[in-house]
C-alpha cells in the first residue's frame, strides 16, 4: 500500500520540523505500515536514509532557511513512520483496506466477516473501511 502525496501542500510557510517534513514528501510515493490502518489517516514506514537525505536537499531550495530553523526534520523522515492525514494525500495505490474492517475497541483490523472481532473478541466495535470514504486507487 502506497500513498501519492499532494504536489503543493501548503504554499510557502512551514512552522514545525513536521510540515518541513511533509513539504519533503510533496509528489513522492510513499510506502504505508498496514498494521495499523485507518479511515482517514495513515502511518508512513520509515524512509530510508540515502532518500531522506534527497528529500531534505529539495526542501533546501524551495525552502533554504528550513533546514536552519527546523533540524529535526530528517529524523521524522527517518524516523518511526510519519501520520499523513488524507487531506494531503492525492492518490491510494494498493488500499489494504478494501475488504477490510477496523475494531474500534483494538483498532485492529481483519476481513470483513462475522460481529465479533478477531483479535479481542469484542461485539458491534467493528467498522467497515467503506469505499466512499476514502480515496481511490487508480
Ligand atoms: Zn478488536
Amino acid at each position: 500500500m502506497q500513498l501519492l502525496i499532494k504536489d503543493n501542500i501548503s504554499a510557502t510557510w512551514c512552522r514545525s520540523d513536521f510540515q518541513v517534513a511533509l513539504h519533503a514528501l510533496e509528489g513522492e510515493r510513499v510506502t504505508v505500515e498496514t498494521d495499523h490502518l485507518f479511515r482517514d489517516q495513515y502511518n508512513t514506514a520509515p524512509i530510508g536514509k540515502r532518500r531522506a537525505k534527497r528529500l531534505m536537499a529539495k526542501v533546501a531550495k524551495t525552502h533554504p532557511w528550513s533546514a536552519c530553523y527546523f533540524p529535526q526534520a530528517y529524523e521524522i523522515l527517518t524516523g518511526c513512520g510519519m501520520r499523513i492525514m488524507s487531506e494531503h494525500v492525492q492518490r491510494v495505490v494498493n488500499d489494504a483496506r478494501q475488504g477490510r474492517q477496523r475494531c474500534n475497541y483494538c483498532g485492529k483490523h481483519s476481513e470483513a466477516a462475522g460481529a465479533f472481532c478477531p483479535h479481542c473478541g469484542k461485539g458491534g466495535c467493528l467498522v467497515q473501511f467503506d469505499g466512499n470514504t476514502f480515496p481511490q486507487a487508480k
